[in-house]
């Protein structure tokens, strides 16, 4: 059994490179045992407004530094971090309940966005164009937007939070994060970190507290350019609205409904595989998970049979104890949201085929907090759970006769982040591929984000992009300045 790290930050918002008192104390309890890991002090509406004037005066010396030595901070930030993986991934899980291992793949992961900004800080470069008038050219230039107010969610505490702070400092900005309100914890751990590397004070801000609270005050405050938010799609476009008022540029990576289709000619074993690691990675939890598994009914049959055997086979318990394959949900009451949304669909003809209960024979357990893995046979479209993010580990199978009615039935949601497409025949994967309105396709790969590319959903699932080229542009203005040439007479 792995233990909760000692703390080397304090539970209390940090403003100016020190730490702050807040003044709203809030328990931050570990969702596997119930058990208080810290009472953290929140920031309020007069301390997110101090935060942010002082991150605008920041802003200037800032945009200034030469892009290779913000780009140098960035990247000793991600050497920090691996160098520190298992004490973030052990405060990781504490705080959030995937297992270990995962959390330490989320440091890793958080880690490759602060190497792959670091890297591109460098490379933001302008250009100068031809004027159609003799004498005169343009100068095209990206400079930074402004201070970024940045907003990020509980499953994936470390990870989404360095996409975004990561991307912002690349671009000059200064930025004021507001991690999720259940797992502040390891955003405030990473301040240390960026203060060792050598980010000057008030660049970025760490404020714990209450997305209703902080969030206005973000999208209202003058100083604030940019909004980048991570969360549901009520939460984005209620932050649209309240940014619109200003206009506010705003960066949305929000909810999902994401298919996973299985071609006849699929390898059943690497689908099946992929299929339990994706539904219990963060058990469910994510926003790019498989929520509706389109399987094609001449293989379903066998389908059931190996989803099954592997959901059988899995742990489920305390992320911090040894060989767990899937943790808690984040707390009870998506516990209960998940089980209302299978009870409905049981009710309406699907069929519990598995619901794995593994982690009931542990008597340290907090075990409301626990869903089953569980997989659903004979789930259809109208179903509440095909329609809504389930976010849990439960698995619907709905059957399809041909692909094309497949490919239909994908689309047919006003979601568009993430699909997965598994057959051996990789000219007809690409083309079911390339006719899904989503933002990023697994062929044959059940988690293909990485820093190197673009992630962003399409319709209701956001606007914009993060990590690639593209990322650190969410946090650039263009400008371009027309002049005449200079001669060279003296
Ligand atoms: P989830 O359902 O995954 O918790 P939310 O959209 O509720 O997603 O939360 C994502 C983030 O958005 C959290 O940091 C939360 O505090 C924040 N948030 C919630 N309400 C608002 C709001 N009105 N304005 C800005 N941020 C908010």
């Amino acid at each position: 059994m792995k233990t909760v790290p000692a703390f080397w930050f304090e539970p209390q918002p940090w403003i100016d490179g020190c730490w702050h008192r807040g003044t709203e104390p809030c328990a931050v309890r570990n969702p596997a045992t119930g058990e208080i890991l810290a009472t953290v002090a929140r920031a309020d509406a007069a301390l997110t407004a101090r935060a942010i004037d002082s991150a605008a005066v920041a802003l200037a010396a800032w945009k200034e530094c030469p892009a290779a030595e913000r780009g140098e901070i960035l990247k000793r930030t991600a050497g920090l971090l691996i160098s520190r993986r298992d004490a973030f991934a052990r405060l990781l899980t504490a705080e959030q309940g995937k297992p270990w291992a995962q959390a330490a793949g989320e440091v890793d992961y958080a880690a490759s966005f602060f190497q792959w900004f670091g890297e591109e800080a460098r490379r933001v470069q302008g250009r100068i164009v031809p004027h159609p008038q003799a004498g005169r050219e343009f100068l095209v230039e990206h400079r930074p937007a402004g201070v970024a107010g940045l907003i990020t969610p509980w499953n994936f505490p470390l990870a989404q939070g360095a996409k975004k702070v990561a991307a912002a400092l690349a671009a000059g900005c200064t930025a004021v994060w507001k991690p999720a309100e259940v797992t502040p914890l390891v955003a405030l751990a990473l301040a240390p970190l960026l203060a060792e590397a050598g980010l000057p004070a008030g660049v970025l801000q760490i404020l714990p507290g209450q997305g209703s609270v902080i969030g206005p005050v973000l999208a209202s405050h003058p100083a604030v350019a940019v909004l980048s938010l991570t969360g549901s799609t009520a939460t984005g476009s209620g932050l649209m609205a309240a940014a619109a008022a200003g206009i506010k540029r705003v960066s949305l990576e929000l909810g999902g409904n994401a298919p996973f289709i299985i071609l006849p000619d699929a390898d059943l074993e690497l689908a099946a595989n992929d299929l339990v690691r994706l539904k219990t990675f963060v058990s469910g939890q994510v926003c790019v998970t498989a929520n509706r598994v389109f399987v094609h009914q001449s293989v379903e049959g066998l389908v059931i049979e190996k989803v099954a055997a592997r959901l059988e086979a899995l742990r489920v318990g305390n992320g911090l104890a040894d060989g767990i394959d899937a943790g808690p949900l984040i707390h009870r009451g998506a516990c209960d949201g998940v089980g209302a949304l299978v009870a409905e669909a049981v009710a309406d003809g699907a069929r519990v085929v598995v619901a794995n209960h593994s982690y009931l024979s542990d008597s340290a357990l907090d075990t409301n907090a626990f869903f089953p893995p569980t997989l659903l046979s004979g789930v259809h479209d109208s179903m509440r759970l095909a329609r809504e993010e389930i976010f849990g580990p439960v698995i619907p199978l709905l059957s399809y006769r041909t692909v094309a009615d497949a490919v239909e039935r994908a689309n047919a949601t006003p979601y568009g982040l993430a699909a997965y497409v598994y057959g051996a025949d990789l000219a007809r994967c690409r083309a079911v591929a390339s006719r899904l309105e989503v933002g990023i396709v697994g062929v044959n790969e059940w988690r293909p984000l990485k820093a190197e590319i673009p992630f962003g959903g399409v319709k209701h699932s956001g606007i914009g992009a993060e990590g690639g080229e593209e990322g650190i542009r969410e946090f650039l203005e263009t400008r371009v300045v027309s002049m005449p040439k200079a001669g060279i007479e003296g």
